[in-house]
């Protein structure tokens, strides 16, 4: 059998595992990057960029089905769905060969295969996809999990890829659902909820706490809520979807509530319960390597328990982020160059693609408060911004949490389309420790969105130009 030998194997090529080769490879190391499927993991290809892709049409779409409220008179538009998946496979595929090449133009190798651990050091990879039939054995100094995660199934609704879908089969349908039933109103459910509301199909949501995206700000959630009412989509809270059955041509799901018992006719059915981490079938045990529940533990350097095996990314929990495993990987491969790094920041974003955006970063009002810090709010409501009336797009607003004595900035929430750009903004402030008084006396370009976070800022000292100040 072929044995290679690297300083460094990265086992999973998605946001995490090929960020780390292309660092590896940066800092002189000689790196392996094994990966069972495509490269760019399940964020490229079956999640972020190809979910952004059809929101983004989608809101193309109702744009242009709601234009003649400014003026723009277009008779009949209509969705080629066929057309559609066939552009976001383009966009995914450049993306995908994109990160191939980069990994080769820094010096890290590729193998496609999966990948076990034998003991500390030692990995078997039995090839797939190009590789298949071939197995090879690798010794690394270094070995990075950054195996990901995948779809939890709940009773009664095994994915079957035809009734029954996961993300990546709501992301391929080849015709827009007539009706859809989402279990789950969190990132997922809500994101692709939407997007298949807005072409067209008639969208119930079954969700089993009191609130849908229940991890975002209450205030955040209300404008969303408001908007899916406009556009026709049924939340069921507190719900439980017990099973389905195949009725002529049509599922039809049973969905007990505060209400009663119903059943539900859908064309598809969406499962969006939440991601378990992939570490089965990695022989994380004959390596010695701790796992909870599933994540792999580690500490600020990316660390497991076992010397000279980490692990980044979804795999050792939340928040499930990509931004967050692409830094993770950046910190571990400066880890294993023998650099002075760990994971040390103040803030990590998120954002739900849901119409309006929900953007966060840093603390929320009741999470400082529960550490005991004072707090002041200071918020500007996208109905008294230009640029936002201009866009016809006013719904939501920015919320600054601002610590009272001190002025630090604590935390930026904002629900408004743009608030995943606009974001970026308050997560560079929280970083750099700026005070209130930072952001509202930087001179923010006129006329657009990132004003309202200036006046926001402005709120929480009482100066606000564009809003009543409180008195
Ligand atoms: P999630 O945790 O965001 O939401 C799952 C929802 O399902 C929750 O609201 C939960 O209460 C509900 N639920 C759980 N069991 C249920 C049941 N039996 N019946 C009805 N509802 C039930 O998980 P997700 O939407 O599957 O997304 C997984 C992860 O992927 C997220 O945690 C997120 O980190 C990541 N993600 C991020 C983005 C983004 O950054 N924009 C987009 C998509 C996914």
């Amino acid at each position: 059998m072929e044995t290679l030998r690297v300083d460094a194997l990265v086992i999973g090529a998605g946001p995490g595992g090929y960020v780390a080769g292309i660092r590896l490879g940066q800092l002189g190391k000689k790196a392996l990057v094994v990966e069972r499927d495509k490269a760019g993991g399940v964020c490229l290809n079956v999640g972020c960029i190809p979910s952004k892709a059809l929101i983004n049409a989608a809101k193309l779409y109702e744009k242009i089905a709601h234009g003649a409220d400014l003026g723009i008179l277009a008779d009949n538009p209509r969705v080629d769905m066929a057309k559609l998946q066939s552009w976001k496979d383009g966009v995914v595929g450049k993306l995908s060969s994109g990160v191939r090449q980069l990994l080769k133009a820094n010096g890290c190798d590729w193998r496609s295969g999966s990948a076990r651990l034998l003991a500390p050091g030692k990995v078997e990879v039995q090839g797939t996809g190009p590789d298949a039939g071939k197995t090879i054995q690798v010794e690394a100094a270094h070995i990075v999990i950054a195996t990901g995660a995948r779809p939890m199934q709940i009773p009664g609704f095994a994915f079957d890829g035809n009734r029954v879908v996961d993300s990546t089969g709501a992301l391929a349908f080849t015709a827009v659902p007539q009706r859809l039933v989402v279990i789950g109103a969190g990132y997922i459910g809500m994101e692709i909820g939407t997007l298949y509301a807005k072409l067209g199909s008639r969208v119930t949501f079954v969700e089993a706490l009191p609130t849908i995206l229940s991890g975002s700000e209450p205030d955040c959630v209300q404008v969303v809520v408001r908007k899916a009412k406009q556009l026709g989509m049924e939340i069921i809270v507190n719900g439980r979807a017990s099973g389905w059955k195949e009725m002529g041509d049509h599922a039809v799901a049973t969905v007990a509530s505060a209400s009663g018992e119903r059943q539900i006719d859908a064309d598809k059915i969406l499962v969006a319960v939440g991601r378990q981490p992939n570490s089965e079938d990695l022989g994380l045990q004959a390596a010695g390597v701790r796992v909870e529940r599933g994540f792999i533990p580690v500490d600020r350097k990316m660390r497991t328990n076992v010397a000279g095996i980490y692990a980044i990314g979804d795999v050792v929990g939340q928040p499930q982020l990509a931004h967050k495993a692409s830094h993770e990987a950046e910190v571990v491969a400066e880890v294993i160059a023998g650099r002075a790094a760990e994971m040390d920041v103040e803030v990590i974003p998120s954002v739900v693609f849901t119409d309006p955006e929900i953007a966060s970063a840093g603390l929320t009002a009741a999470e400082a408060e529960q550490r005991g810090l004072q707090v002041t709010l200071g918020k500007f409501p996208l109905l008294a911004l230009g640029r936002a009336l201009a866009n016809h797009d006013s719904d939501g607003f920015v919320k600054v949490v601002v610590e009272t004595e001190s002025r630090r900035v604590l935390g930026i929430h904002i629900v408004a389309n743009g608030a995943g750009d606009l974001i970026a903004e308050a997560a560079l402030a929280i970083e750099m420790g700026a005070l209130a008084g930072d952001i509202a006396g930087t001179i923010h370009a006129h006329p657009t969105l990132p004003e309202a976070i200036m006046e926001a800022a402005k709120a929480a000292l009482g100066q606000a130009i564009h809003i009543q100040n409180r008195r």
